[in-house]
């Protein structure tokens, strides 16, 4: 018998882990086990398939389960793993087509079972054209019901899959609502920020509803609105887009120890407390090297990096994951929004004396077609001016920029630092004190 790796979830976790473990050791019996219909593809893509703009799911496949066999990993797809016996390292798999459970072995495992939505538990959410968006399987759900001539959609939450399906359903020319508990959009961004997103969803037309609760789903078995406590939305589409929760039950069945965030803990290894036994992707946390404990980042290149260095650990390499900053971006019509390491409200939380700049400044130089506004935010210490969080909003790419931040933040630099870079200038890219500049001076 060789030496067998297993993971459970074939997703972006399971599969950077194994494809990478099988690279790195061509003999390891590689196998993968995933309750789902599909396997290795970009959850990140479905608002753009949604919206029109990318032609199919299939395209977001990134390797499909013949291609993994081809480079000798076994794909078992519709396949639930049910238990582990971890003193015999055996698991129960249920063989969902077959509806038969058999054991497997293993002398590695990766635990890669991702997060879930959150569904609020208001009454009514079991109905007809209600949904969640994470798998291939939503996005299939919800372009049928677009096929069916959906009109109005709700959606509940103004976070991240909120404002990107916000933008999908009015490409398709629906009406939609955004309701938020919160006080704002974004609520975890910079206030500036969520203001200027809000007024990007009402210019494109996107009814905007914040310190609203949804109390429950009106309907009889198909859905018709949502009550609110600011009055009934009408709606015959609701999305529930109100968070995700770590998928952790299996594992914490078997003994395998979660973090202070509720995923589960791992060294820079992605190593479990459990000798043999690794997590990654949305399961697992990640140290934040600003914070300096555990966090929960469930984004999808962090998935990656989790797998790519359990599958090193599995092949005997000293592959590390040092952490994050925290680092994100996301597109909402015509805007691009980046934002990295802490807010100014979450800094002050810390106990910081930290204090912020927020500057609008153009995306490339006035006289130069096309582009728009830009604005930068910057949190950092007073004392030192160590930079600590920062946001950049702008068309579309131009929040890239954000990584400038992300990279000085991984460097413990300060505005001074980021008023000394010497960073890209030509009218078509930036005007010549590119912004990022001119908020470090005004910090400064
Ligand atoms: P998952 O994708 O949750 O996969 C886990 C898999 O495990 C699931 O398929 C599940 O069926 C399977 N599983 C669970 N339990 C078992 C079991 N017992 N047996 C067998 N299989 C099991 N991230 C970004 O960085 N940028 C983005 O722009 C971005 N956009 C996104 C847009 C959307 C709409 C969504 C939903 C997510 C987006 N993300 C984005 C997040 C990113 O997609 C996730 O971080 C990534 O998919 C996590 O991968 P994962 O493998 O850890 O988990
Ligand atoms: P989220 O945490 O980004 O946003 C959830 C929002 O719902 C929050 O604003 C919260 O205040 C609000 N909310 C919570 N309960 C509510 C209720 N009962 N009624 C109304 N609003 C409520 O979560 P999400 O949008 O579901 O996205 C899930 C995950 O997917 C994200 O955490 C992120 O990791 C990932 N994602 C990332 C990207 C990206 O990076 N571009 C895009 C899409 C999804």
């Amino acid at each position: 018998m060789g030496v067998r790796a297993v993971a459970i979830g074939g997703v972006t976790g399971g599969t950077s882990a194994l494809a990478k473990a099988k690279r790195e050791n061509p003999d390891l019996e590689a196998v993968i086990y995933e309750k789902g219909s599909h396997v290795s593809y970009g959850a990140c893509g479905l608002p753009y398939v949604i919206s029109g703009e990318i032609p199919s799911l299939e395209a977001l496949v990134v390797r499909t389960p013949e291609a993994f066999k081809k480079s000798g990993i076994e794909v078992y797809t519709r396949h639930e793993v049910l238990e582990v016996d971890y003193e015999n390292r055996t698991l129960k798999v249920l063989d969902h087509r077959e509806g038969r459970v058999f054991t497997d072995r293993f002398d590695h495992l990766v635990l890669a079972t991702g997060a879930r939505p959150l569904i609020p538990p208001i009454p009514g959410v079991e109905q007809e054209g209600v949904y969640t968006l994470r798998s291939l399987e939503d996005g299939e759900r919800i372009l049928e019901a677009l096929k069916k001539g959906a009109r109005r959609a709700v959606i509940l939450g103004a976070g991240y899959i909120g404002l990107e399906m916000a933008e999908a359903f009015r490409k398709r020319g629906l009406e939609v609502t955004l309701v938020e508990q919160a006080p704002r959009p974004l609520p975890q961004g910079e206030p500036e920020v969520s203001e200027i997103v809000k007024r990007e969803l009402e210019r494109h037309g996107v009814e905007v509803w914040t310190g609203t609760r949804a109390l429950a789903l009106r309907g009889m078995g198909r859905v018709e609105g949502v009550e609110t406590t600011e009055g009934f939305i009408p709606g015959d589409l609701v999305l529930l887009a109100v968070g995700i929760r770590p998928n952790t039950l299996l594992a914490q069945s078997f003994g395998v120890a979660l973090g202070p965030t509720g995923a589960i803990a791992t060294d820079q290894r992605m190593r479990t407390n459990l000798p043999g036994v690794y997590a990654a992707g949305d399961v697992a946390e990640s140290h934040h090297l600003l914070l300096g404990r555990p966090t929960w980042l469930p984004l999808g290149d962090v998935a990656n990096k989790h797998g790519r260095t359990a599958g090193s650990a599995i092949a005997g390499r000293e592959a590390r994951f040092k952490g994050v900053v925290g680092t994100s971006i996301f597109k909402v019509f015509d805007l691009g929004v980046g934002m990295t390491g802490l807010s100014l409200e979450a800094a002050l939380k810390e106990g910081s004396q930290a204090k912020k700049v927020f500057i609008q400044a153009r995306d490339r130089a006035h006289y130069y077609p096309g582009g728009g506004a830009l604005w930068v935010g910057l949190v950092y210490e007073e004392a030192s001016g160590r930079l600590l969080g920062g946001s950049v909003v702008g068309p579309e790419t131009s929040a890239k920029r954000v990584d400038v931040l992300a990279a000085l933040l991984h460097q413990r630099g300060t505005v001074e630092d980021l008023e000394g870079l010497d960073l890209a200038y030509a009218p078509p890219f930036s005007p010549v004190w590119d912004p990022l500049l001119i908020a470090a001076q005004q910090a400064k």
